[in-house]
């Protein structure tokens, strides 16, 4: 679920941690057959009903958490990807499980998550 911003002062640019913390968070919800459609069929699950993920790793997040992470269907990716935001009660529980500090909570206005 990472919301690894567009934006270069996002601080998911340099975490991912939503995005490898259960291979239950990137699920479908409220996309529609052409929104999913556009997400490589290698990224997702068997099911068909999530990403794909290795362990608690989404199979679309690139690099290493806490350090440089994207998401490589950033555009494309689940909703629940693009509503968990920077300093939420996610954020801050996947940020904690990676040893990383929580952050505050930002405006919505000031990006847009995801790996
Ligand atoms: S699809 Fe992208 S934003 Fe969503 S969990 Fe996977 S890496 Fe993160
Ligand atoms: S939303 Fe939080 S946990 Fe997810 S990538 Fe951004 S800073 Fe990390």
């Amino acid at each position: 679920m990472h919301r690894i911003a567009a934006h270069h002062e996002s601080p998911c640019q340099a975490c991912g941690a939503c995005c490898s913390y259960s291979q239950n968070w990137p699920r479908f919800t409220t996309e529609d057959d052409a929104a999913l459609d556009l997400i490589p069929e290698g990224f997702v699950n068997e099911r068909l009903s999530g990403m794909r993920c290795d362990g608690d790793r989404c199979s679309a997040l690139s690099g290493k958490v806490g350090e440089a992470t994207s998401c490589l269907i950033y555009a494309v990716r689940p909703e629940v990807c693009r509503t968990c935001m920077p300093g939420d009660v996610e954020c801050a529980m996947a940020r904690k499980r990676h040893g990383l500090p929580v952050l505050p909570v930002v405006p919505a206005d000031a990006g847009t998550h995801t790996a």
